[in-house]
């Protein structure tokens, strides 16, 4: 881990400044910095109760904590005596108190985010420390609580005309599902090309992200191949500006995971937004609250949202079908189809993605049971039973999670493209997006 130097220049660079104030020369610049200082203290005291707190909520919950990458001796000294489930649910109550009192004093805008920012986390904690207790809430309001944002769920017939030109590229006998799996089988990664073609894969992703978002120098990432997860991939956030990103091999790679996954997982996707957040708020600025992300709050909403968005941001119109037909095929040694029909039927079955959120509103909410939910990811997603029951294990475990990605993938795209601005415009709001405090209210916002 790497000592805080920055928050220690700034905490005694703001101490300088308080003291300071007393002087006569200057009152009413003076009284402004008193106002904004004992401001940010304020908001800086709750941000380092936050941050132990979170710290020890994930001694509660395996995988709360998604990447940690502050002064080592503080999750030392959670882990060493955490306080109980109940006790931290009063403690984070007391908190979201204080942000508001603290927030009404606070008038320059990136920090009133800051505050803002707080609030939400503490609001999805509380919602957490209630489902760790047992309370259940309904889809929507959990996904609500957790992430922020209220999802609206198309009824799964809505879906159906998208299922009827799918059928239409892939003609044939049985099921629709199986038989987009088999023409889908011809696009699998060979294994013994898998590190080859990622490694391609996310090298162009990287590079066409450098070209409009700087980066910060010396950073990395580890490419590991694993097993016996139920997600397709994963970014662990390191800090220090280094990523470990697995991909999960259980079922067959498909071609188009390459770009996908390096885009979502690498750049301009998590390893992307982490170093933005590491660089810009906790490095610059001292919001160590940063160095901590906890899975299941309104940050994942932003994460999965702009990773998703990433893949199209970094491959717009027909780039990332020319990339993986003139590059990535050939390293993978997978057959080149002779027409667009490949890609074609990719983006029907994106299309008909929206269906996953309702399937999984219905089997939490108890309204059909697992069996019911495995067959309908295989109607509406156009998968194979082994992926289905891979998709319904990801939601018995993160639940209300699910609502990340479509929904936050259009959430951020509707954000990035309003007005429908230039290519260097669209990769400016990106970068913005990943380097503040930014919450889905911020996206819905004009
Ligand atoms: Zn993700």
């Amino acid at each position: 881990m790497r000592p805080f130097f920055t928050l220690s220049l700034i905490v005694a660079l703001s101490g300088c400044a308080a003291s300071e104030t007393t002087a006569p020369a200057k009152p009413g610049i003076a009284t402004v910095e008193v106002r904004r200082t004992a401001a940010t203290q304020a908001i800086d005291e709750i941000a380092a109760s936050y941050l132990r707190l979170t710290l020890e909520i994930g001694t509660h919950e395996a995988g709360y904590i998604d990447a940690y990458y502050g002064p080592p001796e503080l999750k030392t000294a959670a882990e060493a005596a955490p306080r109980d489930k109940p006790a931290l649910l009063s403690a984070t109550r007391a908190l979201m108190a204080q942000v508001d009192v603290a927030a009404r004093r606070i008038s320059d805008p990136l920090e009133r985010r800051r505050a803002a920012f707080l609030r939400a986390q503490l609001r999805a904690a509380e919602t957490r420390l209630m489902m760790m207790q047992g309370t259940r809430f309904a889809f929507a309001d959990e996904a609500e609580r957790l992430f922020g944002v209220r999802p609206r769920l198309k009824p799964l017939a809505s879906y159906d005309g998208e299922l009827a030109k799918i059928a239409a590229l892939v003609p044939g006998e049985g099921a629709l599902a199986d038989r987009v799996e088999t023409y889908l089988d011809a696009f699998t990664i060979p294994k013994g090309r898998l590190q080859k073609t990622f490694d391609a894969a996310i090298a162009r992703c990287r590079g066409r992200s450098m070209a409009h978002i700087p980066m910060p120098d010396g950073e990395s990432f580890r490419l590991e191949f694993v097993t016996g997860k139920s997600w397709s991939g994963y970014n662990y956030y390191q800090g220090g500006y280094h990523s470990l990103i697995q991909v999960n091999t259980d079922l067959p790679i498909r071609l188009s995971r390459a770009l996908d996954l390096g885009c979502h997982e690498g750049y301009p996707g998590h390893h992307l937004l982490n170093m933005k957040l590491e660089e810009k708020l906790v490095k610059e600025r001292g919001w160590r609250e940063f160095s901590v992300y906890p899975l299941y709050s309104p940050q994942s909403l932003i994460a999965e949202g702009s990773a998703n968005y990433g893949i199209d941001l970094a491959f717009p119109g027909s780039s990332k079908a020319d990339t993986e037909r003139d590059i990535l095929m050939p390293i993978a040694e997978i057959a080149v189809p002779a027409d667009d029909r490949y890609w074609q039927l990719l983006a029907a079955i994106k299309r008909a993605s929206g269906a996953r959120l309702t399937i999984a509103q219905q089997y939490l909410d108890g309204e059909i049971d697992r069996a019911a939910a495995v067959a309908l990811t295989q109607k509406y997603l156009l998968v194979s039973r082994e992926r289905a029951e891979q998709s319904i294990s990801f939601t018995d475990q993160y639940r209300s999670y699910v609502i990340n990605y479509g929904l936050g993938e259009a959430m951020v795209r509707a954000h990035v493209e309003r007005g429908k601005p230039g290519r260097d415009v669209l990769w400016q709001r990106m970068e913005k997006l990943v380097s503040e405090p930014t919450l889905p209210a911020d996206l819905l916002a004009r």
